[in-house]
């Protein structure tokens, strides 16, 4: 049995909602089982055996029942409290259905510290258990108060040697604390009844905070869930995968999008496990284009900045009211629409096998959007990400039969232009909620890799960016999004998006795209004298990113020039850049400065 095998579930607690509503969702994403929260049950109106119902009916196995707290290595009469206590817990089992109960360990101020005590108490529950057909797992909470390790847990049960208690694993209590996971490999898998995934980014604080509040899907954290999963298996674990996360905007996530998010964190790993299920994401070569939704004022406004950045209209849409705009590789779509302002309201990628991207995007439940094309035009395959932004998959060139190109009337040649080849990447806000969802998403759906979280404080508030990219860094996209959006005070740009144009030189560029007429974001003379003494460019260098309103920025691989219009229909920013050398980063260190040229623009300007 591999791990393509192993069943899925996900904890009740990880989404928000009333029982039912957590039911419906882990249901409709495809999950095989969950784990009942005890809480969800206690506060839903439907009795123990309508649940249990329910989840038959909606083809869920109830594979825990969570969690049984501060039992073990207590006094006589506590330990009698306890027992009854865990009787009635078995009576609610029965009418669930459920057969396993996990069992955290204790923290509680009866408790003492002797394994001896707690292995035979513990042994006393189990042979309570086993009489109802119930298994118990023991699992170490990371602040369990004498047990917190996975491998004291692991004494203590092996020390009460009752066939009816094992472990229960979870990911999130071995790897805050640092403990090497590799010894799990060690425990006889019988042992192993349970496993409780979560991911986390890496935070410095109390580890009961970090738990409650910030626990994550697999593949949106720092931890390394492959190799934990993989010892897990390797010493014979057959159980389900399962979800258990902890986290303040899950909790307060609609379900359904929630419990797909989830769902594809498990395919994720999976997949990362060597498990042969999904199709692989074909290889991506770079941006076929950007589409803008503009109304008819932004179309104006954009169009004439694209001509002073040196693009050309060369052709119109066969059918639809869109114009393409080409300089070099690098095609920006205008898009006639109703909405106000302009938005990127698409992304293309090239793909080696747009079908194929299509395929496995469908079994990583991206949602499908329909397409209405005619028949001699190119049927593009394309999903919605979590942010609603359309992404297509496709292949440009001239000798490809089903070029999305060809269903353009070329109306005029390109231009001489200013420079620019391509699409180098975009940059999409976020809406904080959807964060995490998304950088999974372009992860396990594009295959795109992430790269670490970067914090910057920017004049309106903390912004988060991660950038996800292909491995040769022809598509890349960062994600931002604002820490915290509280109260009425917004004098940023709203969710703002950036095109960040790629040239060869961006010193002439800048030149040339003034000459043309490009509203350019003038960046005051402050930066220049602190980048001298930070970076020390060379004077000449120095001079002409000042003169230029250049941004200029390097790190250990090499150098990056930058520069940017003012913001056009309300949220679009285009950007031109030149990497030097192997240059990684997307200018962070510049965003404030910008984010601040950006404010004071936009107040001249009204
Ligand atoms: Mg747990």
């Amino acid at each position: 049995m591999s791990s393509t095998d192993s069943r899925r579930s996900i904890a009740t607690v990880c989404l928000s909602g009333t029982l039912e509503d957590k039911l419906t969702a882990a249901a409709r994403a495809g999950f095989d089982g969950v784990e009942i929260f005890e809480n969800d049950l206690v506060a839903s109106s439907w009795s123990a055996k309508e649940i249990g119902e329910h989840c038959s009916e909606l083809g869920l196995s109830i594979d825990l029942y969570q969690p049984f707290r501060d039992f073990e290595a207590v006094p006589p009469d506590v330990l009698a409290r306890n027992l009854r206590r865990a009787e009635l817990k078995f009576d609610v089992m029965g009418r669930l259905g459920a057969d396993t109960m996990l069992v955290c360990s204790s923290v509680s101020p009866d408790a003492v510290d002797d394994d001896d005590l707690a292995a035979e108490q513990l042994h006393l529950l189990a042979e309570r258990a086993a009489a109802r057909g119930i298994r118990i797992a023991y699992e170490a909470l990371a602040w369990g108060r004498f047990v917190n390790t996975y491998e004291h847990s692991w004494r203590i049960v092996r020390r009460a040697a009752h066939p009816a208690l094992g472990l229960c694993l979870d990911s999130f209590h071995i790897l805050s604390r640092g403990s090497d996971p590799a010894a799990i490999r060690t425990i006889p898998g019988e042992k192993l009844f349970f496993l409780q995934l979560a991911d986390a980014p890496r935070l410095q604080m109390d580890v009961l905070q970090w738990s409650r509040h910030h626990r994550l899907f697999p593949g949106q954290g720092a931890f390394d869930l492959t190799a934990f999963t993989g010892h897990v298996l390797a010493a014979g674990y057959r159980g389900p995968l399962s979800l258990e996360v902890f986290n303040d905007v899950f909790r307060q996530a609609d379900p359904g999008p929630a419990a797909v998010d989830a769902m594809r964190s498990l395919l994720g790993l999976q997949e990362t496990l060597g498990a042969a299920g999904l199709p692989p994401a074909p290889a991506l070569s770079g941006h076929a284009f950007a589409e803008l939704a503009v109304d008819a004022d932004a179309e104006v406004r954009l169009a004439e900045a694209l001509r002073g950045l040196g693009f050309t209209e060369t052709g119109h849409h066969r059918s639809k009211p869109v114009r393409l705009w080409r300089q070099g590789d690098a095609r920006i779509l205008l898009n006639s629409a109703e909405a106000p302002g302009a938005s990127v309201a698409a992304v293309a990628v090239e793909s080696a096998d747009p079908v194929a991207s299509a395929k496995r995007a469908q079994r990583l439940l991206a949602p499908i959007l329909p397409r209405s094309h005619r028949a001699d035009e190119a049927d593009l395959s394309a999903i919605a990400a979590p942010d609603g932004t359309s992404v297509f998959f496709c292949r440009t060139g001239a000798d490809t039969a089903d070029s999305w190109l060809g269903d353009f009337t070329e109306t005029s040649p390109e231009g001489a232009g200013a420079g620019v080849t391509g699409i180098d990447h975009l940059a999409l806000t976020q809406p904080f909620d959807h964060f995490d969802e998304a950088a999974l998403f372009y992860r396990a759906v594009l295959g795109l890799a992430p790269e670490p979280v970067t914090e910057f404080a920017a004049p309106f508030g903390l912004v988060r960016s991660r950038t996800v990219a292909d491995p040769s860094g022809r598509v890349r996209i960062a994600l931002e999004s604002a820490l915290l959006r509280r109260g009425d005070w917004a004098p940023g740009v709203r969710e703002p998006q950036r095109i960040a144009l790629t040239t060869g030189d961006a010193l002439a560029s800048a030149r040339r795209m003034r000459e043309l007429g490009a509203p350019l974001l003038e960046i005051p003379g402050n930066y220049y004298d602190d980048l001298d003494a930070r970076l020390a460019p060379e004077p000449s260098l120095l001079a002409a990113l000042r003169e230029e309103s250049v941004l200029y920025d390097r790190d250990e691989h090499g150098e990056l020039l930058h520069f940017f219009t003012v913001v056009l229909g309300g949220r679009v920013i285009f950007e031109v850049v030149q990497r030097i050398g192997g240059y990684a980063g997307d200018g962070a260190a510049n965003s404030p400065v910008r984010m601040a040229a950006h404010r004071r623009q936009r107040a001249a300007a009204a």
